[in-house]
């Protein structure tokens, strides 16, 4: 046996786990907790079970700790085992500091309040954005403390240094719900302090809470003024004393002109303090930050891990055909560059982000919409050797074009790649170096978009869409270990949720996103996206098997779920149709549809012509969709009326939806790949008359020259439903289709993402303004790992599995594995030799069946061989 202590899970409670290795079982565990006088804390005590996956801690923290934990297992073959987990703190209890803001007056507010889709002029960010300012407190310690805790947040994102030794990571304290979470972090800071004068130095940025985010580019939408708390718990002979934010705090402006995350940062040598955050700098000039009476109740210790830089990338340099000099990082990714450059007083240097360059090789703009820069700058005032990051703000990009240097080294310049760091769990190898491509996409986009929320894309709006995360769910759950972090982004959900039930189409929500809204609209819900409060709980369930998950989100579902029943039984004036079912139709609201529908996007369908073309098809499917859910919800949570009630709901719904808007022979009225997709993914439609439908859409799929014409809420089940309805070979066509729609065909542009549109370069090798980096349609990842390798879970968490590989698919090998709370899952399968084979692995506690060739073959943990 190998043991494998876990990072703990802090959402909603601090809770542990483990991986074992090898093929015995796990008999008992026995944890405990330590605090950091090493005495003991919590001890479970022996317990004889085999679960390993978020074990609460029984006892509640106490404050003022870092806490160590660790796990001893026994094995059914009574080997035991001993591993260490990762420390943690247990947060502050007590705020004593004071919130703090500078005492200035901000440039007004001059951000166009209607929708600025296309290309438009961006202002000068001088005009339009303030200097971020520089904090500092100075205060003298006799002697060294035994323990220093730093605890910090910001309305605005700070960073801390203490002694001018950086102890904050990036873009604290992050993005939540903050009119009812804002974070805080903890430092441990004692190798930091000195005995003697110290300082503790923040700089505030605008970040989320006044900066210009969101679709539309907006500022100042949770408030006016960034502000900053910080307290410094010491404890001193065994007594605990604390130094706090308060009016004595100093703030000036920084060297930061501005500091946007999405317009980018400026900085102006000239304006630098030479040693401001170092003790012994005279302060005298700078003024008192005022003391602000903003409640402490929205402050929550942070519970996912902070944002960090994952690699970092030697850019190539180019010349473009204009002449332009570029960086070119090899991929698109998501992050900043600093540089390393002899310079001249005077110089400017600035940094521009793309993520596609024009079908000549130049410098184009792919990110468009108000205040979307994406530009550095560093203004220079001393000559010599200059290192400079920018900071505050990051890009998603691939080409940087630099003006203000005349020669370029390529070792000058460094391109730093952040994410919120998390497991990986799955790895997908195969014969075909195109879907090898396409699995390294998907997680570079799933990387570049998991940056404290799940978001849409890193550049241009940055925002937590629903429809996205909902869409992706399975494929994230696949790659990477994401159960703390979505479970974070669902408390933010929950706390947007709308008095009446109703769930914004983004989380968190930003009050400007409504500019977007049509005026004849009143409500917020949209299927496919507002459904994300019942979807994801529910996939997240399935992969990590911890019932919590549903309780914890089952008052949210439930809220929307009412809510929902009566929006969809509302019938809207302008309404056609009569009959008892319409109760069922979801027939208003604002719909995106089959949104991104191909064919919609190439005819230049937009808004209300998008939505009505595929809208409240879609959305009674997805009503079907929810309400099955809610079922199987009810089912794991005890709650057999309840679900018996959805049960029937779904029924209704699949009966109304055929009444409507099916044929006699099971075919749909408005004949759409997706429709048909989403009819029969939700079993809409008859068994029998199941064999019409699955037909049509067959024929629509090679009527589009074997390619794909599903949009965003679709897509997901397009190739499962086809597997699953005897067209295994279709789906496959498509998988491997290289021709426009499809996957293949951006690998074959080069993509190193995936793209928002499918045609977000033209077969001419004309890139659009569309984002290079969104997840959505990566939710191919999860037919790679279920359908082609074949993991397929068939119990919870998989507790049980399947392995059923789709030998048939092309390819000659495949080596796939999927890391599950268990332990991995390893399927390698290579037809490639004389004879066919296939090694499955299982780990502890898990047993399943192969099906290889259409026979069954038992599997227990460990290896399971078989050539044929
Ligand atoms: C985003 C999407 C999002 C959509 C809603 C777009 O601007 O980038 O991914 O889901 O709006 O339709």
């Amino acid at each position: 046996m190998k043991l494998y202590a876990l990072n703990v899970n802090r959402v909603p409670q601090v809770s542990f786990s483990w991986k074992l290795d090898g093929t015995a079982g796990q008999k008992s565990y026995h944890l405990v907790v330590k605090d950091d006088d090493q005495q003991l804390f919590w001890d479970s005590g022996v317990v004889f079970s085999s679960k390993r996956h978020n074990i609460p801690c029984e006892k509640e923290l106490q404050p003022h700790h870092i806490y160590t934990w660790s796990v001893t297992v026994t094995d059914t073959a009574e080997e035991v085992q001993e591993a260490a987990g990762e420390p943690f703190f247990s947060g502050i209890y007590e705020w004593q500091a004071s919130w703090l803001e500078p005492d200035r007056t901000r440039k007004p507010l001059t951000d166009k309040t209607t929708p600025t889709h296309g290309v438009i002029e961006q202002k000068d960010p001088l005009t339009i954005l303030d200097p971020a300012v520089c904090m500092r407190k100075t205060f003298s310690l006799d002697k060294l403390p035994e323990k220093a805790l730093l605890y910090a947040s910001a309305r605005g994102i700070y960073t801390l240094c203490i002694n001018g030794k950086r102890v904050s990571d990036l873009f604290a304290p992050g993005v939540t719900s903050y009119a009812r979470r804002i974070e805080y972090q903890c430092y441990d800071v004692a190798p930091c302090l000195t005995q003697g004068e110290n300082v503790i130095s923040a700089v505030l940025a605008d970040g989320w809470f006044t900066g210009k985010i969101g679709a539309v580019g907006i500022g100042m939408q949770y408030g006016t003024e960034n502000a900053l708390i910080f307290q410094l718990d010491l404890k001193q002979d065994g007594q605990w004393r604390s130094i706090c934010s308060d009016d004595t705090v100093k703030f000036a402006d920084s060297a930061w002109k501005y500091a946007d995350l999405f317009i980018g940062s400026g900085y102006e040598e000239a304006s630098e303090q030479k040693g401001w955050e170092s003790p012994g700098f005279d302060d005298s000039d700078w003024k008192n930050a005022v003391v602000k009476n903003y409640s402490y109740e929205q402050l929550s210790l942070q519970t996912i891990a902070p944002i960090r830089e994952a690699r970092s990338i030697r850019p190539a340099v180019l010349q473009a055909p204009n002449g332009d000099l570029l960086l070119d990082a090899g991929e698109t990714i998501v992050g900043y560059v600093s540089f390393r450059l002899h310079l001249k007083k005077g110089d400017v240097v600035t940094l521009e982000h793309t993520e596609v360059l024009d079908a000549e090789g130049n410098y184009m703009v792919n990110i468009v919409g108000q205040n979307k820069n994406q530009t550095d700058t560093f203004w220079c005032n001393t000559d010599g050797l200059h290192e400079w990051t920018p900071e505050f703000t990051w890009h998603g990009f691939r080409y940087v074009r630099v003006k203000g240097v005349p020669v370029i080294d390529p070792e000058a310049f460094e391109i730093h790649v952040i994410h919120t760091p998390m497991a990986r769990t799955g790895s997908f190898r195969c014969s075909d170096e195109r879907l090898n491509r396409l699995q390294e996409n998907i997680l570079r986009s799933q990387e570049g978009n998991m940056i404290g929320i799940p978001t849409d894309c890193p550049q241009r709006e940055k925002t937590g869409w629903t429809g996205d995360m909902q869409v992706y769910a399975p494929t994230a759950c696949y790659e990477m270990d994401v159960e703390n972090f979505v479970r974070h982004w669902l408390q933010d959900m929950e706390n947007e949720q709308l008095p009446d039930g109703q769930i914004p189409h983004i989380i968190p929500y930003i009050p400007s996103h409504d500019i977007m809204k049509p005026a004849w609209i009143d409500g917020v819900s949209a299927a496919g996206w507002s459904d994300a409060c019942v979807i994801v709980p529910w996939r997240l369930y399935e992969f990590y098997g911890d019932k919590q998950i549903l309780k914890d989100n089952y008052r949210m579902m439930d809220r929307y779920m009412a809510s929902l029943k009566a929006r969809v039984a509302a019938q809207p004036a302008d309404c056609e149709s009569t009959g008892e079912h319409m109760q069922y139709i979801w027939n208003n609201d604002f719909q995106y549809g089959d949104w991104l529908m191909p064919s919609a996007v190439k005819s230049g369908l937009q808004g209300p012509a998008m939505m009505k073309l595929t809208g409240f098809e879609a959305a009674t499917l997805m009503y079907v969709y929810t309400n099955r859910l809610m079922e199987r919800i009810c089912r794991v949570l005890e709650k057999p009326e309840e679900a018996e009630e959805y049960k029937e709901t779904a029924q209704k719904t699949c009966d109304a939806f055929l009444k409507e808007f099916g044929n006699e022979d099971g075919t749909l009225k408005k004949d759409f790949q997706g429709l048909y997709v989403l009819a029969l993914a939700m079993e809409a439609i008859p068994e029998s008359k199941r064999d019409n439908a699955v037909n049509r859409l067959a024929e629509l799929v090679h009527s589009n020259g074997d390619c794909l014409d599903t949009g965003f809420l679709s897509i997901p089940f397009l190739l499962p439903v086809l597997h699953d309805n005897g067209q295994a070979d279709l789906a496959n066509t498509l998988l491997f289709q290289e021709k426009s729609p499809s996957w293949l065909y951006e690998v074959a542009c080069g993509a190193t993402t995936l793209w928002e549109s499918w045609d977000a370069i033209d077969e001419n090798g004309n890139p659009k303004d569309y984002s290079m980096n969104h997840f959505a349609f990566g939710c191919v990842g999860e037919y790679l790992f279920k359908y082609i390798a074949g993991i397929r879970n068939a119990g919870t968490a998989f507790d049980r599995v399947r392995i059923e590989p789709d030998f048939r698919c092309g390819l000659s090998f495949v080596d796939a594995e999927y890391d599950s709370i268990y332990g991995k899952i390893a399927v390698n399968w290579d037809l490639s030799g004389d004879k066919k084979e296939i090694t499955i692995i299982l780990p502890p506690d898990v047993q399943g069946m192969a099906v290889i060739e259409g026979k069954e073959y038992p599997l227990k943990s460990g290896p399971f061989c078989l050539e044929w």
